[in-house]
């Protein structure tokens, strides 16, 4: 699970606001291996007024609060006032693979953005007219990070089993022998008689207890589960 990260940038000069709407998520990576802060000074170095991305995602999969989403960046020549930049740390032209945790972090990022800002168009900062660049890398994980949950999340619900959802609380109750509450990418399972299980759920990590009482974590977004039930 990932943690947002807030920062008082001590900005060169105040960003712009936003005055138009966002249309576009832009996907950048960062060349250099180094931290938020620096990332900051070294923009500043430049003449910007500082970090200029929405979010930085480290390799640890901590989200870096950036510029304000009400605030322009300064990531993607000609879209900056009509895009959100989200960059992850590292160099994705030559680094095959993202760590975990990172893609982890960046798929929730691009997920909660895609929620906020509904029907952005998702690109890579090279996608952008007039951007000639690398980033953010010919090895940067497209499918992963904007794989629909729906599509990685196999879900059966057979029989009379009764799913309640209160806020991000899923409760489910086995009645009948051939129960079956099952998904399988999060190790889920549960088809015993008279087995309940409460599945407790904050945005983006959840938590399996069962009557035995095993625990089983995972981190994926509860939102696409809440979909999912809801076929
Ligand atoms: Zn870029």
């Amino acid at each position: 699970m990932s943690k947002i990260v807030r920062h008082n940038w001590d900005w060169a000069y105040p960003p712009a606001i936003r005055q138009q709407a966002v249309r576009f998520l832009a996907l950048h990576h960062t060349v250099v291996y180094t931290s938020a802060e620096q990332i900051h000074r070294d923009h500043k170095d430049m003449g910007d007024a500082g970090m200029p991305y929405n979010w930085l995602i480290d390799l640890d999969g901590d989200r870096h609060e950036g510029r304000k989403l009400w605030q322009v960046g300064a990531h993607t020549h000609g879209y900056n006032s009509v895009a959100i930049g989200i960059a992850v740390v590292g160099n994705y032209d030559t680094h095959r693979a993202m760590p975990g945790a990172q893609l982890t972090g960046l798929r929730e990022c691009i997920e909660e953005m895609r929620e906020e800002f509904r029907g952005v168009g998702i690109k890579g900062h090279n996608e952008f007219s007039g951007n000639a660049t690398a980033c953010p890398g010919r090895y940067y994980p497209f499918k992963a990070a904007l794989a629909n949950p729906l599509e990685t999340i196999p879900v059966r619900l057979r029989s009379n089993l009764k799913v309640r959802m209160r806020s991000w609380a899923i409760t489910y109750n086995a009645k009948y022998p051939d129960d079956v509450f099952e998904i399988p990418s999060m190790g889920l399972k549960s088809d015993g008689w008279g087995e309940s299980a409460q599945l407790l759920a904050k945005r983006v990590s959840y938590r399996v207890q069962r009557t035995d009482p095993r625990v089983v974590t995972s981190a994926l977004p509860t939102r696409a589960l809440y979909n999912a039930l809801h076929w």
